[in-house]
């Protein structure tokens, strides 16, 4: 028998509410406010739900069957499992517009969590400028596909120890745009299910700077833990970062902090200088309620260390560029428990 539309809502809220009793026992929080079930459907008397996970947490499939099996009208839980094969974390680096850094963080954060002796892979979405490989010297590389039992799989590159996988290494050099639109967002989501990337603790994923829909499929359709926001302290770029935030928290995925990005100048007396304002990404982290994760200064060797392949947090470890990316993994590496890998 048909349940009629106006039990839907109840049964919704209810199914919600015994989620709600799953815990993630690392981070000891409950696994809808995680952002880890999506797509909850209930039809009749079943529920359909999305479970995205890390490699490790997939016994809270479990878990989440025996709480909703108490529910006596359920007749059966379907859960898809989403899970990129051998990730255990993925965290998306987006910022609300284009050129605040976003790929420089996630490529020197991507060294300070490996030098905290993590595996770390960077994925790198952004369609609009897929400058990755590049800024770890990757850019004459070419992608090697292997055939597996589950099909093809594109071997990832390495770049001092880091595992690498760019949407740019898919194109033609000279039409590195050539899909668009839907097709183009399907593309990325089924190629990061593509990538052979073997063990990883992170998987850091540079997603295209923006809100659109194509920042939305990828966040919606991948295991992502949580979203680090990278801004420069302009007005205008704060006001990007708000959009971005909104988005994130509408499709259900949380945001972990903000990195303010540019945020002073060191001068020969190590004094530092704000040239683009000062304290707006402090101001909005309190106004969204999330963390400030750090402040990067402006120092020109990571423009060099970009434009040649070696990322300043590598080459430039004393510097306080390099400091705050230790900071942040450190940050990050407290928050999902993992010094264990050290
Ligand atoms: P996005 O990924 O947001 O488009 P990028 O990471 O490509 O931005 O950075 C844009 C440019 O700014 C690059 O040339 C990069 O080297 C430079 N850049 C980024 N952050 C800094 C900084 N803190 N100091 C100096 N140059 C920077």
């Amino acid at each position: 028998m048909s349940i009629s539309e106006h039990a839907i809502a109840p049964r919704q809220q209810e199914v919600i509410q015994h989620l709600k009793q799953v815990m993630e026992p690392t981070l000891q929080t409950d696994i809808v406010s995680l952002g880890m079930v999506r797509n909850l459907r209930i039809v009749d008397d079943y529920i359909y739900l999305r479970l995205y996970v890390g490699s490790h947490q997939q016994e809270l499939q479990d878990q989440i069957q025996s709480k909703l099996s108490t529910l006596d009208w359920c007749k059966k839980v379907y859960i898809q499992l989403c899970v990129i094969p051998g990730v255990k974390i993925t965290l998306a680096v987006s910022s609300g517009k284009g050129g605040v850094g976003k790929s420089t963080t996630a490529v020197n954060l991507a060294i300070a969590l490996q030098q905290q002796g993590a595996k770390v892979g960077v994925l790198d979405a952004d369609v609009y400028g897929p400058n990755i490989p590049q800024m770890l010297g990757l850019s004459q590389a070419a992608v090697q596909v292997i055939d597996t039992d589950q099909g093809q799989r594109f071997m990832p590159l390495v770049a001092y120890g880091i595992k690498v996988m760019s949407v740019g290494l898919l194109a033609e050099p000279d039409h590195p745009l050539a899909w668009r639109g839907p097709v183009l967002h399907k593309i990325i989501t089924q190629f990061i299910q593509e990538v052979d990337w073997g063990e990883l603790d992170y998987l850091l994923i540079d997603l295209p700077p923006g809100t659109g829909d194509a920042q939305i499929t990828i966040v919606q359709e991948s295991p992502i833990c949580g979203v680090l926001l990278v801004t420069t302290p302009q007005q205008v770029a704060l006001a990007d970062v708000r959009r971005s935030v909104q988005m994130f928290r509408r499709v259900g995925v949380p945001v972990l902090g903000i990195i303010e990005n540019m945020s002073y100048f060191l001068n020969d007396t190590n004094t530092p200088i704000s040239i683009f304002g000062r304290g707006g990404g402090q101001e909005l982290a309190t106004e969204l309620h999330t963390a400030l994760l750090g402040q990067i200064p402006i120092d020109p060797r990571i423009c060099t260390g970009g434009d040649s392949g070696n990322p300043i947090a590598l080459t430039h470890p004393e510097t306080m560029v390099s400091q705050v990316f230790r900071q942040m993994a450190g940050a990050i590496a407290n928050t999902f428990q993992t010094p264990k890998f050290l």
